[in-house]
């Protein structure tokens, strides 16, 4: 087994470190969380002339950015008539044209920045898992199209030529999407925005956000950060802080295991063409190339936790189920991340103080929109322009049961993960153990 068990961490070939805060200094600025949306915050920032400065607990891509499935998506989770009756006609419509542009800003950035994460544009396949799934894709195409999404359903041969695999009953076709090394677009990002003029500091973590003087006054190992502006970027991996503000939200984990590169025969019959893949099954399940050729495949469950064992016999048995051709070959990669969900599944933007926001709660689909709020956020609050913001600002956000939700997640993916590896060909050698993967 790999002895870095996130396998982003082992294959990035973007590499990115800075030094920890050690002075005190005043900018335009200041960035708490070095994820997607902070750095796409920090390099836009530095777009428009403004000093900025970027400081994250652990390092760049430590949480949800450097962990997740690498799904480049348009739009949310939600279809979009779903977001509408959120939001009503004027939001709803914003906020979904808004992010079906977002792959598009993604792979832009990709290309304008030079960033070395294996970006491959060659869309996404939703899969219906189930009759009922693909009646709910028939649904979401039909609303798709009506939004002017260039879907395409797909019935279960041509499902089955593209991924490799007979298990499914159609596909949703989106061309718009793509897939990503994610912890690779993330330092990619952070190089640009260094490379912009932005300062970003590593174990950094800030202890203290303080308005003062008409300013406010960010606290991380002893040292002031003073700041016309703030934006709070750390979503489902806050910690340190209450006041003014943490983001509410209910974590849900996620955990992903990676095989070796496959035979070259097998890559050419499973993902050719190189989409990204997930399910319509209600405990959700993924699968993916990445460019080594490496298959990961990832369900809802926390893999450092106490079912972890459960989570990875189920990965072992779902891999042979859909591709009977790889039974038994070994993982080499398995970890976890929290995933950021709101009550209503619609992203968060909380002005908590004059001059400042918070980004969150991208409910599982968060490069889009993270880049996409990151930006916005920094030009709206460079500008004073809060209607260049995606979704308007809310003055709070509560999640009511925040704990029990999570527990309930979790428990249930147990549940439906440790029937479905009944009969499991078990966890075999080299698969990663339970509490080894970075924690989530
Ligand atoms: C397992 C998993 C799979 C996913 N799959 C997909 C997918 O395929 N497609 C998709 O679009 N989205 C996906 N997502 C969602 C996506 O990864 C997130 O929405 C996105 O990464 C959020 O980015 P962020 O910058 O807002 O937060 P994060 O990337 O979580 O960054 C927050 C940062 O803040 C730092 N921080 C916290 N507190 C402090 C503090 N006090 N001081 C300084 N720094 C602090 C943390 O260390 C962390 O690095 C997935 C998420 C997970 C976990």
């Amino acid at each position: 087994m790999s002895s870095e068990v996130n396998l982003w961490r082992a294959s990035s070939r973007e590499h990115f470190a800075a030094p920890p805060l050690a002075t005190s200094r005043e900018v335009d600025l200041a960035v708490i969380g070095g994820g997607f949306t902070g750095l796409a915050a920090a390099l836009e920032a530095r777009r428009h002339g403004a000093s900025v400065c970027v400081l994250e607990a652990q390092t760049v891509g430590h949480g949800g950015s450097g962990r997740n499935v690498g799904l480049v998506n348009a739009g949310l989770w939600l279809p979009p008539e779903a977001v509408i009756a959120r939001m009503g006609p004027t939001g709803g419509k914003r906020l979904i044209d808004t992010l079906a542009e977002a792959p598009q800003r993604v792979f832009d950035l990709i290309a304008r920045e030079g960033i070395d994460c294996e970006a491959t544009r060659n869309g996404t396949l939703h899969l219906a898992h189930a009759p009922a799934g693909l009646r709910d894709l028939q649904e979401r195409y039909r609303q798709g199209r009506a939004h002017g999404a260039p879907l395409r359903l797909l019935d279960a041969a041509e499902t089955a030529r593209r991924t490799g695999s007979r298990a499914f009953h159609g596909a949703l076709f989106d061309p718009r999407a793509g897939t990503i090394q994610p912890l690779s677009y993330a330092r990619g990002l952070a190089r640009a925005a260094v490379r912009a003029g932005a300062e970003v500091h590593e174990q950094s973590p800030v202890t203290g956000l303080q308005r003062a003087a008409g300013q406010w006054q960010v606290t991380s190992r002893g040292q002031s950060l003073r700041a016309r502006h703030v934006l709070v970027a750390t979503n489902a991996y806050h910690l340190g802080f209450h006041d003014p503000f943490a983001p509410q939200i209910v974590g849900v984990h996620y955990c992903q295991y990676a095989t070796d590169p496959l035979p070259e025969p097998l890559r050419r019959s499973i993902l050719a063409g190189g989409e990204g893949c997930w399910d319509t099954a209600l405990v959700m399940s993924s699968f993916r190339l990445d460019q080594a050729g490496r298959l990961v495949i990832g369900g809802i469950g926390n893999g450092d936790g106490p079912a972890g064992r459960v989570h990875a016999a189920w990965a072992a048995r779902k891999l042979a189920r859909l591709f009977p051709d790889l039974a038994g070959l070994p993982f080499r990669h398995g970890w976890s991340g929290r995933i950021a969900m709101t009550g209503d599944h619609i992203p968060k933007i909380v002005a908590f103080g004059p001059q400042a926001y918070a980004c969150f709660g991208y409910s599982g689909r968060g490069i889009g929109p993270g880049t996409v709020f990151g930006t916005q956020a920094a030009r709206a609050l460079l500008l004073d322009r809060p209607d260049l913001l995606p979704v308007d600002p809310l003055r709070q956000h509560r999640e009511g049961f925040a704990g029990l939700r999570a527990a309930y997640y979790e428990a249930g993916a147990s549940a439906v993960h440790a029937i479905a590896a009944q009969g499991s060909v078990g966890a075999r050698a080299g698969l990663p153990q339970a509490g080894a993967s970075s924690r989530a």
